[in-house]
């Protein structure tokens, strides 16, 4: 038996695809901009089964991501503005890349919002080849099975 290919991790991710598989869908709706279903993520992995929400208030720890993420990109506006339009103290070039680096900000953020999602995830989760034939792995830390009697 002869295995498909990998699915490239940094495109997988990108298009917001499951971590074990690389194939199933994590979000529901396609796009990211229809605001009230934006973060409306599968239960399950619809190719695989790995549940999307580890544990409960799995995604609290995303705030950081995305803040981190944030900060990444506002570093990388300035420089790509700098680099090919610059900045002068001499007229309001500066104030037009800060306006439209919120602007930007602002438009991204629903995708930036799943991304963080998805890069969290991915985080816990490696990839599995074998993922037709292998148990989803539980991650649930301190779960009513495996955890000792206590006094
Ligand atoms: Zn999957």
């Amino acid at each position: 038996m002869s295995h498909e290919p990998r699915p490239n991790y940094l495109w997988s991710m990108l298009t917001m695809k499951c971590p074990r598989c690389r194939r199933g869908k994590l979000f529901k709706n396609y796009s990211p901009y229809n605001l009230k279903h934006t973060l409306d993520m599968q239960e399950t992995c619809p190719v695989c089964g790995q549940p999307t929400e580890l544990e409960p208030g799995f995604y609290y720890g995303t705030g950081y991501v995305s803040y981190a993420l944030a900060v990444a990109l506002i570093v990388a506006w300035w420089v790509a503005w700098w680099v090919l339009i610059g900045i002068s103290a001499e007229d309001n070039r500066v104030f037009w890349c800060l306006g439209l680096c919120i602007a930007f900000l602002f438009l991204i953020q629903p995708w930036l919002m799943r991304l963080s999602r998805v890069i969290y995830l991915w985080f816990f989760v490696s990839y599995d080849d074998d993922y037709e034939h292998n148990p989803v792995k539980r991650y649930v830390s301190g779960s009513k099975e495996t955890r000792p009697h206590s006094h």
